[in-house]
């Protein structure tokens, strides 16, 4: 087989993936910037033109007018190798199976939602939080639908705020974390440069929507999709009629691309990296979501360091070493203000589905004691999602360690399996 070599990877083409595409490729790389998604933009700019106004689209137009990159949209990797100089990447897309070498990797794959599972979550207008967001954006008409968004972390917020502004009446946000914990993060978000005006804007769109601190998800109810959600405030309970539960317990690093290279993970489950972003294994670079929640401005700062070392630009770096040390305590505090308490988290019934690939209910997995003998005996994490999901959950409801992750990534077409992979070169 033929094999080309790139200069640099960079796979997922949210904000850091793009920064640092762009960074490396002004050291005078070539590279290739890949994402699952038709277009680039991540998470947070999925959908945004690179003609717009503001920092998503003159990054996204300096990306695509710079000779020496090349961005695939549409394109998974489903497995990773690596090797001494060089490491593989097999990647799925409309065109089959590709393989793809490089002597340098930027792992920018963002971040998953944390589902956790109760009675009625797997009806029918129960969605995750972002994923309602990202489907509001991708044209889902929300006008006039009731939602109730609910879970934890600031990312309620944003979407509550996405979601009224496209025209849904948002009943309430209901989180988990208490009111001291919310107000702490606030103070610390407000002496993050731009960080006030955007938490202004936000409480702008938000106004006359109620926020419960404190605040658990009991169920949701309905016959055939949702009708309403039962929440839990203090010692009462508020059942509120609605058509969407926008739902969602924080975020957790993607970090599956990560693991099948070997890269060590640090005790909060996101890529260990040192202060040029640089993952323990050589050549091998993180950055984004993938190595912490940290919201947009993170992303890109992280984005820029691993783009200065990986195209050898460490003069270009200036303060942003100070400025990562800032964005990592807002981490921190982030990490503390919305950490799950249990007893103010969902509790699933022996009847709740917890794996929704292969059905496997709360009862079933409660009594085992790790994620490998659940898997075996149970089929839990073994469908489509490969773990996805149910990993997380799993995590937070038995403390169990979801160490699940093998190549392929996703289940391909037979056919795809079948034929040789190509190789993609670099132009
Ligand atoms: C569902 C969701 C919705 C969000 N919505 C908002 C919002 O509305 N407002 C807000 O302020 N913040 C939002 N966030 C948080 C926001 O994503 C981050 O603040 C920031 O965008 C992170 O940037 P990133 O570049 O690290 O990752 P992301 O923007 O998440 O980009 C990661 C990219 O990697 C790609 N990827 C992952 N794995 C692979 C793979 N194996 N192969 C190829 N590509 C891969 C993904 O398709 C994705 O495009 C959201 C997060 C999530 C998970």
């Amino acid at each position: 087989m033929k094999t080309d070599l790139w200069d640099a990877v960079v796979v997922g083409a949210g904000p850091a993936g793009l920064m640092s595409a762009l960074t490396t490729a002004q050291g005078g790389l070539g590279v290739l910037l890949l994402d699952a998604q038709p277009g680039p933009g991540g998470q947070i700019w999925r959908g945004a033109a690179a003609g717009q106004k503001g920092a998503a689209g003159e990054l996204l137009r300096a990306v695509a007018t710079h000779p020496a990159i090349t961005v695939l949209g549409g394109a998974e990797v489903i497995a990773a190798e690596a090797g001494g100089r060089t490491h593989t990447l097999t990647v799925t897309s409309a065109a089959g199976l590709r393989q793809i070498h490089a002597s340098r990797i930027i792992l920018a794959t963002g971040a998953t939602e944390r589902f956790l599972p109760f009675d009625g979550w797997t009806l029918p207008g129960v969605v995750g939080a972002g994923g309602l967001q990202a489907m509001s954006k991708g044209g889902l008409d929300v006008r006039g639908r009731r939602v109730v968004v609910a879970g934890s972390g600031p990312l309620l917020l944003a979407v509550a705020a996405g979601l009224r502004h496209k025209g849904a009446r948002v009943l309430a946000v209901a989180e988990q974390a208490g009111l001291p914990a919310v107000a702490a993060f606030g103070v610390a978000a407000a002496r993050l440069p731009g960080k006030s005006r955007e938490a202004l804007a936000l409480a702008a769109g938000l106004l006359g929507v109620p926020y419960w601190a404190g605040c658990a998800v009991v169920r949701a109810s309905g016959q055939h999709g949702l009708q309403s959600v039962t929440l839990r405030r203090g010692r009462r309970e508020v059942t509120l009629d609605c058509d969407y539960l926008a739902v969602g317990f924080g975020l957790v690093p993607d970090t599956r691309v990560a693991a099948l290279l070997g890269c060590p993970l640090d005790g909060a489950g996101a890529v260990h990296v040192n202060a040029w972003q640089a993952t323990g294994v050589s050549g091998v670079y993180a950055a984004g979501e993938v190595c912490g929640i940290g919201g947009v401005d993170g992303a890109l700062l992280e984005g820029f360091v691993a783009g200065c070392a990986a195209g050898g630009q460490i003069e270009r770096l200036h303060d942003a070493p100070r400025r990562a040390g800032l964005q990592r305590r807002f981490q921190a505090t982030l990490e503390r203000s919305f950490a799950l308490r249990p007893a103010q988290l969902p509790t699933p019934s022996p009847r709740t589905i917890v794996c929704r690939c292969e059905d496997v209910r709360h009862g079933e997995l409660r009594g085992f004691t790790d994620w490998t003998a659940a898997k075996l005996q149970t089929r839990c994490g073994m469908g489509a999602c490969q773990g996805r999901v149910c990993g997380p959950a799993t995590e937070t409801l038995y403390g169990w360690h979801f160490g699940g992750v093998r190549a392929p990534l996703l289940p391909l077409p037979l056919a795809q399996l079948l034929d040789e992979p190509t190789t993609l070169s670099p132009p």
